[in-house]
């Protein structure tokens, strides 16, 4: 069974993340979409959080499965069997970082290789950074998150509405 690994932060999970990992589940048998918990990194939504959207936004793909990882993603990638790392490229400025990341991590396990998916013409500036400045200040992101999650993300975010100063790790009550 090849197993593929879709990596990242997915804080919080847009449809260019889902775009990318539904595509992944056709050149692998099964996919793991592995949610990055690094407690020194600042996000808006706990690992814990994120792992319930990402469930929920996967729910209708059933050879996903979402875990999280910490440490060294070649560590977690050959303790799972994976065969490889599946990414997404947005535009050029993706490139260098991506690139440096994936030779970084065939140094640590020259069995890994990376395989980079575009993404698709719609989702090319999407981000999770771009959701978060929308929904911060009111705009609609109901066609950037999944329809599934998109409360929940609202509901977070829209602390910052108010233009209340709050760290949005306290609190998800708005
Ligand atoms: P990271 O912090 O590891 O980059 P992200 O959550 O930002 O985590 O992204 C996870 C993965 O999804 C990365 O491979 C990233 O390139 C990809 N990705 C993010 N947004 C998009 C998009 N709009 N289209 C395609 N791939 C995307």
């Amino acid at each position: 069974m090849k197993i593929g690994i879709c990596p990242g932060s997915f804080d919080p999970v847009t449809l260019g993340h889902i775009d990318i990992i539904e595509r992944a589940t056709k050149i692998f048998d099964k996919v793991i979409v592995a949610v990055l918990n690094n407690p020194s990194k600042q996000t808006s939504f706990t690992v814990q959080e994120r792992i319930g959207l990402m469930q929920r936004a996967t729910a209708h793909i059933p050879q996903v499965k979402v875990d999280f990882f910490e440490g060294l993603l070649a560590d977690y990638t050959r303790l799972c069997g994976g065969a490889a790392i599946v990414r997404g490229l947005r535009a050029v400025s993706d490139f260098e970082y991506e690139f440096q990341m994936a030779l970084t991590n065939q140094k640590l396990n020259k069995n890994m290789e990376t395989v980079f998916l575009t993404s698709n013409s719609d989702n090319m500036f999407l981000s999770s950074s771009v959701v978060k400045d929308i929904a911060r200040f009111g705009g609609d992101i109901s066609t950037l998150v999944p329809t599934s999650i998109l409360k929940d993300i609202q509901l977070r975010l829209c602390n910052k509405n108010n233009g209340m100063e709050e760290d949005v790790n306290e609190s998800g009550n708005c």
